[in-house]
């Protein structure tokens, strides 16, 4: 008789990907492990910023609606207005009808492990996995113990042990090298920009420092950002490596210096990759799923990640009790579910953000900022989830829970 696995899913990494995943699996009953190679709270590079499509996704599967993640300390800024600019010329600027929010991930993360936790999920801090085996569905640990699981869902973020112990075959690494960006960051106490802020900036920022600003063409197929916290201000730039060799650190210095914050340019950003278009449209194979940055899922124009972790940890974690319930194939649930609901929209998505990158190669400004005027309001909808990219159609896909 076949010995009975150790685990319905062992989940890799601890992030808001690996930490929903397991929520939600220990919320459907089934026995879940998550093993997180650091202890909480441990932070992750990250401007934190919340589209509103994250904001209704902690409303549906955590009932944690805005006020109640204002409760629980999760919201550290809100910016209720943006500015785009090109260079230094500022394209748009307005009020948002929703705004975008602010989170500290050290907060955020911890907090979501504990509700993965509370859902019946066995976390296991300060473990790293070592070593997968997606035909027997087993996983090693730095502690040289090893765990046999229904399912394994690879959540260990952009440098994933899991992805890369894959075949091949199964992830296109040559698609996904072309569409991985690299970003810089620095975060300056608000209190020091204020007083050591430069007038001679070409682009002033917002007094109190409170509008979250976009820069494009501060760096090629990518842009520079400056988003408000309360004790902070996140300055950074991020785009595609390809494009970029290995110019980052000299575009940062340019573009604090026309923010005005060139007094800081001694100060060493932190630098980590960002998935910009290199999702993998079936990042399945055997026993194994790949969700959030392991499967290069984030916005392709923004880089926003947290949302693409929490949705597709929520896919997983319904084709994980799929195939426990009835049997169903876990890679071709799993896929099938990422193409009906999430795959075409990142798509869409794609074709604008290239088309946006080959204007600006071509120099093709005027077109480009007639285009970004007229349809700014149908863009942010998108950005914020409630349109599609596609065809900027009111779609629910992104949205709506998977039964
Ligand atoms: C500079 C920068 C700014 C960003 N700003 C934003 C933003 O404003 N808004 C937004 O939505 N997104 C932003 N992102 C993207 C966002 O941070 C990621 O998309 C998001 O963190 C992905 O979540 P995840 O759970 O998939 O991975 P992660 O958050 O990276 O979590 C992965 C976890 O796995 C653990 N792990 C790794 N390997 C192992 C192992 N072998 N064993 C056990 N554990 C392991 C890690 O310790 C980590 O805790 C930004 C990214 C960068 C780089």
């Amino acid at each position: 008789m076949e010995s009975r696995p150790d685990y319905d899913a062992v989940v890799i990494g601890g992030g808001p990907a690996g930490s929903t995943a397991a929520y939600l699996l220990g919320r459907f009953g089934h026995r879940v492990a998550l093993f997180e190679r650091q202890r909480y709270p441990r932070d992750k590079l990250c401007a934190g910023c919340l589209s509103q499509k994250s904001v209704r996704f902690l409303e549906r599967v955590y009932s944690l609606p805005v006020p109640a993640l204002r409760k629980e300390g999760l919201l550290d800024f809100t910016g209720t207005d943006y500015a785009l600019y090109i260079g230094s010329n500022r394209v748009l600027a307005e009020d948002l009808a929703e705004p975008f929010h602010f989170t500290r991930r050290e907060r955020y993360d911890t907090y979501l492990a504990h509700k993965a936790a509370e859902a019946g999920a066995e976390i296991h801090e300060g473990v790293d996995v070592t070593a997968i085996d997606h035909v027997n569905r087993i996983v090693t640990t730095s502690d040289g113990e090893q765990y046999t699981a229904r399912a394994i869902i690879g959540a260990d973020g952009i440098h994933s042990r899991v992805r890369r112990s894959l075949p091949d075959s199964a992830i296109d690494p040559e698609r996904w090298n072309k569409n991985l960006g690299w970003a810089l960051e620095l975060a300056i106490p608000r209190e020091e920009a204020e007083v050591r802020m430069s007038e001679e900036a070409t682009i002033r920022l917002s007094d109190g420092l409170t509008t979250p600003c976009l820069v494009l063409d501060v760096c090629r197929w990518g842009y520079g950002w400056v988003f408000p916290n309360r004790e902070e201000i996140i300055v950074g730039i991020g785009g595609l490596i390809e494009k970029n060799r290995r110019g980052l650190p000299d575009r940062l210095r340019e573009f604090l210096k026309v923010v005005g914050l060139s007094a800081f340019e001694e100060r060493k950003p932190a630098g980590w990759p960002l998935p910009f278009g290199n999702y993998i449209t079936s990042p399945a194979y055997e026993g194994t799923l790949l969700v959030g940055d392991a499967g290069g899922f984030a916005s392709p124009i923004l880089g926003e990640g947290i949302f693409y972790a929490h949705r597709t940890a929520e896919l997983a974690a319904h084709a994980v009790d799929r195939h426990i319930t009835t049997g169903a194939p876990l890679a071709g649930t799993y896929t099938s579910l990422l193409n009906r609901r999430l795959i075409p929209e990142l798509q869409a998505e794609m074709r604008l953000r290239d088309f946006i990158y080959r204007c600006l190669d071509a120099r093709m400004y005027i077109p480009l900022v007639a285009l970004m005027r007229t349809t700014r309001r149908r863009v942010i909808d998108a950005v914020q989830g409630s349109r599609s990219f596609r065809r900027f159609r009111h779609d629910e896909d992104l949205h709506t829970a998977v039964w």
